[in-house]
């Protein structure tokens, strides 16, 4: 593999001096579990997200997962959230013993579709996840009146939008709790699995603290089944040094998206949608076309690290079982996995590397009768689902 999806050593490079340092601060310190670098961090995060309370905890999965069991979900309560996400999101639902319930996403971009989501509330719905899904935020103020009428708690899976804004609010600031992950490839990452909440809820953020910590607020007196779900020093640390380039990092990848659709104009792609409102931080940067296969197998055989986010819905995965279930039909889910490509993008892709990427992509997708592969493999849409992106 020539260009990486994301070139993580690239990225650090320029931070090694700096970051051997703080790792050096926490082993001179000793303190290796919550201790200081961890108590500034979630300070700093809080901050930066507008919140109240960051609360460090050791994934993505567990951010979401301690926080449902924090706003109360537990065994026959329903959580509405978007198939198209990564399996996380599901499973932190079933790992509350509540149940998963699947809807379909906007036609326009990849968040959970509102009308879907008022379809599938019943008597036993509690909360809502809207997933950010590649950097974008959800329609909110549309979730949040919803949730609103229903007294649903909404929890915001902004796992792929650190930095990202909806109406000049930060993502992960516009719900009861937003859940964050770390894992080293998101737009901000440790250097291993972490993790983190932020909200406004006094209440949640103590209850939280101490489910992380074992169910204890004082070391030996445990008062819920807690976790344990700790951000530990190093990683806090790590992502103190990196958090201070988060919006430099949001503003190049924005340039590069851009640097995209300049590049790619020519393709016979549709471009990923901008919605009005927003600050799209392009964690990933999303193509469809109807011929994705081929053309994945044609960027692979080039050295080019294209990869498919994701290739089975969450209605489809195995652990999907008989404890969740879908709400209506998932029409938009099904095309679009069908038909979506993620090529590679982060801070420090080069301009060379993105011209390389561009000409293999209009290349391929323009050779419309020369080349047998871009024969479509499946029927045409009917003429009033199409829809030309960018
Ligand atoms: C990465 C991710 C998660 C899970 O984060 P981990 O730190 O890997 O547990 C959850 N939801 C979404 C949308 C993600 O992209």
């Amino acid at each position: 593999m020539t260009i990486p999806l994301v070139n993580l050593a690239r990225l650090h490079h320029p931070l090694t001096d700096e970051i051997r340092g703080a790792i050096d601060g926490v082993i001179r310190k000793g303190d290796f579990i919550l201790g200081d670098e961890v108590k500034s961090f979630e300070e700093e995060f809080a901050a930066y997200c507008g919140t109240k309370h960051c609360i460090g905890v050791g994934s993505g999965l567990d951010a979401l997962t301690i926080v449902l069991r924090g706003v109360g979900i537990g065994p026959g309560d329903e959580v509405i959230t978007c198939a198209n996400t990564f399996v996380a999101t599901a499973l932190a639902i079933q790992h509350t013993g509540g149940t998963p319930v699947l809807v379909d996403h906007d036609p326009k971009g990849y968040g959970l579709d509102p009308q879907c989501v008022k379809e599938a509330i019943t008597d036993r719905t509690k909360a809502i996840i809207p997933v950010h899904l590649y950097g974008q935020a959800v329609d909110m103020d549309e979730i949040n009146a919803i949730a609103k009428e229903h007294g649903l708690a909404v929890i915001e899976d902004a796992c792929q939008t650190h930095g990202a804004t909806y109406k000049g609010r930060r993502c992960g600031s516009l719900g009861r709790a937003g859940a964050f992950s770390f894992y080293p490839g998101k737009n901000l990452g440790a250097l291993g699995d972490a993790g983190a909440i932020v909200t406004n809820d006094d209440d949640l953020a103590s209850w939280i603290r101490s489910a992380r910590n074992y169910g204890s607020a004082q070391k030996y007196y445990h008062t819920v089944q807690g976790f344990n779900s700790r951000l530990d020093s190093i990683q806090a640390a790590v992502l103190r040094v990196k958090l201070r380039h988060l919006d430099e990092w949001c503003a190049a990848r924005r340039e590069r998206a851009d640097r995209y659709r300049t590049l790619l104009a020519e393709a016979d792609v549709e471009l990923p949608v901008q919605l009005p409102d927003r600050d799209h931080v392009y964690h990933l940067f999303v193509i469809r076309t109807r011929n994705r296969d081929a053309l994945l197998t044609r960027l692979r055989e080039s050295g080019i690290g294209a990869a498919i986010h994701y290739p089975v819905p969450v209605h489809r995965q195995a652990s999907f079982d008989a404890s969740g279930r879908v709400a209506g039909v998932l029409t938009e889910t099904e095309r679009s996995c069908e038909e979506i490509l993620s090529l590679p993008i982060c801070p420090c892709i080069s301009d060379q590397e993105m011209v390389t990427i561009a000409r293999e992509v209009t290349s391929f997708t323009t050779k419309k009768v020369a080349d047998p592969r871009s024969v479509p493999t499946h029927a045409p849409r009917p003429q009033s689902r199409r829809r030309k992106r960018g």
